[in-house]
């Protein structure tokens, strides 16, 4: 028989029980027991739900409160200095470590944040050193697994593998130069040893490790370290099912089909051609192969005949016994229910597939290889049939204008008229920017009001007349704010955004929105992306009447805020039936007429924000070049379109650009934004490095982070990045957008022209 399985389930629960949950508690609204208890009440609902679908492999232990990562490490005992001693609870000193922690006299910023593989979600960096003491504070996978067995309901924990903790973690502030984590390879296995001997003593007979590292190309180097920790660990261990996802083994298979694994899963949703690979280097060995088929990083309704297709020639080749149909990866990118949209046209509906859903179709999948003949799976494969030819002819449909237009752009259309040296001072004449020109990245605290007056207007119980005139006057005090606390290059704050990417979605063409499709972003941050269906178009103007707005209020020139064409397709749920590069050329152009329209408004300055420019690189490195050229050419087509006097500024919010610093400088953005108050100007010495030529504002403090940082840190800050950087390209900003702040905190920070240059604060 084909088994089937789900590697991981959204934790948020279908009403945003966890996110209410966790923020009531960090609210002091709820008791830790509380929070425990609301955690418990998901856990149940998920593991009953996959299993209600019919799915055999039920995973546990993948869940968490805030990141998994982190559990991984707070379990591990991988607890930086900082944390410790301080008086906290474990779950306390669990937060902290996410996001930081400012009260009661304790004060700690949050660990560093990185991007997970190429998706939107952040994991919490783990920090090793050589007094790194390992050692199991709690054993989450076995804790989980009782719970589950408790309801009855027998599950596949989840456990992440010992080379991947290491390897995506750095070594701490307190580590010798030249230190590696992975060289702590052997201390931390008798941990695991134990962790997985007492799933095995619990009763698990398999579990669930993941190795994601192994589908980059540095995986190659650790070929040594995984031989050795896997012959170590299986021995005592449940049988292991080695799990990779988000891309494809290539070559590193032919070490990882000698490993003495019980099983192996592969992402066949993103990289279906390495199945035939797999295939041979497994059919000799007793693996069974777990084909991850059913997408866990798209919403898209599985093409069943597709998906069988790539089930039937595992099975002719290994037997029933020795396939699994699975979920590409865990379901912890996609929402949890098609069930809470009740927004969608029927037809709508039939295109998409959620969490639950999914669950449903590996059901399917795995019983029709099987060879069932139960009516209710032979009903399921004719509705699919129906659905995904509805769907296709509706994908025939195109925008002929869209596409022409597309066919239609010259090289010449991507670059400004002069070089940045002219339009710089261009530029100056017009802005009249002092040195050190202080601005933000774009939002002020999305406040209780303005949500509750965005609610109001979506549900018809106040006009858009009145609603207008809320946001007018929001505008104007974020305005006066920081005229007040005398920023430079004012923003109109973005009060009319319920988010930097769905609210560009709503005003285009071509998307479908959700009530309640929300994805993890970190912590307690969810996001609900958008759906890409068509060919995309922009109706007429989108933030022209907000930005104009902003600059009638005030003297000050005002920065124009777009969503660049990457980060909104990085952040939507793009089509699966035409290409990526596509999709972005024509959100590009949308764009481009966007801007246009700002600039002949008025606005001087335009912020086009592609911090997931970094995040959508393929994994593997042979793909970059493809990427990064649409990429790029993407972000010049929006920006070049206008004068030499319009100074275009982009932000990137926590990216590593190490590796990809010529597209950088290609971008040609007259000034950038990035994040620097968490990874120790490690940024800036690379720009320095290669010498960009443009300006640059590398964030002074941390925005994600609740505290507020003291004027003597922000100082301290300046001073060190005009070590690294000459004074006539540097702005000064935060890091980040201050939507998730409060006022309190947001009073507190962006103060920062008083702390940089030590001037007298401005009168008024
Ligand atoms: N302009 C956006 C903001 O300030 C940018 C956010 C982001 O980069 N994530 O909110
Ligand atoms: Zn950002």
């Amino acid at each position: 028989m084909v088994a089937s399985s789900v590697l991981g389930f959204p934790r948020i629960g279908a009403n945003r029980e966890v996110k209410k949950a966790v923020e009531a508690y960090w609210a002091g609204k709820i008791t830790a027991d509380q929070l425990t208890q609301a955690a418990a009440d998901v856990k149940k609902s998920n593991w009953t739900t996959v299993k209600a679908k019919g799915v055999d492999f039920v995973p546990s232990g993948e869940f968490s409160l805030y990141d998994h990562v982190l559990d991984h490490s707070a379990a591990f005992n991988v607890i930086p200095k900082r944390y410790v001693g301080l008086g906290l609870s474990p779950l306390d000193v669990y937060f902290a470590m996410g996001r930081g922690r400012q009260a009661d006299g304790v004060d700690v910023p949050a660990s560093e944040m990185k991007k997970w593989f190429d998706s939107n979600y952040h994991f919490v960096v783990p920090e090793f050193s050589d007094e790194t003491d390992f050692k199991l504070n709690f054993n989450k996978a076995v804790e989980e697994y009782k719970e589950a067995k408790a309801l009855g309901i027998e599950t596949r924990p989840v456990v992440l593998g010992p080379v991947s903790f290491l390897v995506l973690g750095k070594a701490s502030k307190e580590a010798k130069a030249g230190f590696q984590p992975i060289s702590l390879l052997p201390k931390l296995l008798p941990v695991y040893k134990q962790l997985l001997a007492d799933l095995k003593a619990a009763g698990a007979e398999w579990v669930q490790v993941d190795e994601p590292i192994l589908v980059l190309d540095k995986a190659a180097e650790y070929a040594k370290e995984f031989t050795s920790a896997y012959t170590e660990l299986a021995p005592v261990a449940p049988k292991i099912l080695l799990t990779t996802y988000f891309g494809r083994l290539d070559s590193n298979v032919n070490f990882v089909a000698k490993l003495p694994v019980a099983g192996l899963h592969i992402d066949l949703d993103r990289a279906p051609g390495q199945l035939d690979q797999v295939l041979a280097a497994v059919k000799p060995t007793n693996i069974v192969l777990s084909l991850g088929v059913v997408s866990g990083r798209n919403i898209w309704k599985t093409d069943f005949q597709a998906a069988l297709n790539l089930g039937q020639k595992a099975v002719d080749a290994l037997g029933q016994d020795r396939v699994i149909i699975a979920t590409s990866s865990s379901l912890l990118h996609t929402p949890v229910t098609l069930e809470s949209e009740k927004k969608l046209t029927p037809e709508q509906k039939d295109w998409f597939s959620f969490a639950t859903e999914k669950a449903a179709e590996v059901a399917t999948l795995a019983k029709a290889l099987s060879g069932s003949q139960d009516a209710a799976v032979s009903k399921a494969l004719e509705e699919n049939k129906t659905s995904i030819a509805k769907r296709r002819e509706f994908e025939h449909t195109s925008d002929d204008a869209v596409r022409k237009r597309v066919a239609a752009i010259t090289p010449e259309m991507l670059e400004r008229k002069s070089p940045f040296a002219v339009r710089k001072e261009v530029q100056a004449k017009h802005l009249h920017l002092p040195k050190f020109p202080t601005t933000t990245i774009g939002s002020f605290p999305q406040t209780k009001e303005i949500r509750q007056a965005r609610a109001k207007f979506t549900k018809g119980e106040i006009t858009e007349q009145e609603y207008d005139d809320f946001l007018k006057k929001e505008i104007e005090s974020v305005v006066r704010f920081q005229e007040r606390i005398g920023l430079d290059l004012l923003v109109h704050g973005e009060p009319e955004r319920n988010d930097m990417v769905q609210y560009f979605g709503e005003h285009l063409n071509g998307f479908v929105f959700t009530q309640n499709a929300w994805v993890q972003s970190y912590g307690s941050r969810y996001v609900r992306p958008p759906i890409i269906v068509s060919d995309v178009s922009r109706p007429g103007p989108i933030t022209v009447k907000w930005s104009s707005y902003a600059q009638s209020v005030t003297k000050l020139p005002m920065k124009g805020m777009l969503t660049g064409p990457v980060t909104i397709l990085n952040w939507s749920f793009p089509r699966a039936d035409v290409s990526r590069e596509l999709q972005s050329k024509q959100l590009a152009l949308a764009l481009r007429d966007e801007v246009i329209d700002l600039e002949k408004a008025g606005i001087q300055a335009i912020q086009v924000d592609e911090p997931a420019i970094r995040e959508g690189l393929p994994l593997r490195r042979s793909d970059w070049d493809e990427y990064l050229k649409w990429a790029v050419d993407s972000f010049k087509l929006s920006t070049a379109g206008v004068t030499d006097a319009l100074q275009t500024h982009s932000h990137f919010c926590y990216s590593d650009f190490d590796d990809i610093f010529p597209s950088i400088q290609r971008l040609d953005a007259d000034v950038i934004s990035i994040e620097a108050s968490k990874s120790d100007m490690k940024l800036l010495n690379t720009f320095k490095q290669y010498g960009y030529s443009n300006q640059i504002g590398p964030g002074v403090y941390d925005i994600h982070s609740p505290r507020v940082p003291g004027e003597q840190e922000i100082k301290d800050r300046v001073a060190a990045m005009l070590a690294i950087l000459p004074d006539s390209l540097l702005f000064i900003n935060p890091d980040c957008g201050l939507k998730t702040r409060g006022w309190k905190e947001t009073e507190g920070k962006p103060n920062v022209r008083r702390s940089a240059t030590s001037s007298p604060p401005p009168a008024g």
